[in-house]
């Protein structure tokens, strides 16, 4: 598998859980927002075997309740992906899949054989392929209906799904688009986090890097459009509060 990380333990990535996080190298979209912008490119990252792994969970494996499989997009990689999920199992761990939803077929797959326990998935705009085409820097194609089947998926096999926005400034800050991707995915997830877009580290875009973060405010404010929109339970998640409940 390539990977382009391994964070040993984090108490942030699976609110409740402490999880060894695997980055994924290789991603299909370019979101402008995209603090990994360095895990794009397929061939970034470094190629290594199971025994790397096993060795990471070894070492912390008497404090971890799960890993979080990240990226990047990790379902590009499904090989990498089994054997990341076995080491877990074997070591009795939960497992967690941060996906931006566009291979159903490999979640479905993962989800039979059954390697995950939680999936979070992106939804970057409302989906349609005009939304969604800044997201993958040009033609979105048959995207939205891709992560729409994820989700669809998800539902069909009782698997906890997270669906989560990123709220950047001029790019997913509007009322009304928060409110169009509500009632997109109100029956389809258990759960919506609207997450503050944060300038630091390695941004995508150069014009956005330059941009303030949206306050706690108007996340909560947006939190609100989301509920009132139908969806059941809203969460922000801030850099300075972390994961908060609003509806
Ligand atoms: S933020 Fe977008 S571009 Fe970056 S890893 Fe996630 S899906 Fe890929």
């Amino acid at each position: 598998m390539r990977l382009g990380g391994v964070v040993d333990m984090s108490t942030i990535d699976w609110y409740g859980n402490v999880s060894l996080v695997v980055f994924f190298a290789g991603c299909n979209f370019r979101c402008p927002y995209c603090q990994n912008a360095g895990l794009i490119p397929l061939d970034s990252g470094e190629t290594v075997g199971p025994e790397y792994l096993r060795k990471r969970l070894e070492t912390e494996k008497n404090l971890l309740d799960s890993i979080v499989v990240s990226g990047g997009e990790p379902l590009l990689q499904p090989e990498g992906i089994r054997m990341a999920c076995r080491l877990a199992r074997e070591k009795g761990l939960k497992v967690m899949l941060n996906t931006n939803g566009s291979r159903p077929d490999v979640v479905e797959e993962l989800l039979n054989e059954g390697l995950i326990d939680r999936v979070a998935l992106d939804v970057k705009a409302p989906l349609t392929p005009e939304f969604y085409a800044p997201f993958l820097g040009g033609e979105a194609g048959n995207i939205p209906a891709m992560v729409k089947r994820t989700m669809e998926i998800c539902r069909e096999q009782g698997v906890e799904l997270e669906a989560r926005t990123t709220v950047a400034p001029g790019l997913s800050d509007e009322p009304g688009l928060i409110k169009a991707i509500a009632e997109d995915i109100r029956d389809l997830c258990d759960l919506y986090v609207l997450q503050q877009f944060d300038n630091m580290g390695e941004v995508l875009c150069p014009d956005l890097k330059s941009k303030t973060p949206p306050t706690k405010e108007k996340l909560i404010e947006l939190a609100g459009v989301a509920s009132e929109a139908g969806i059941k339970n809203v969460y922000i998640k801030t850099r300075i509060s972390g994961l908060e409940r609003i509806r």
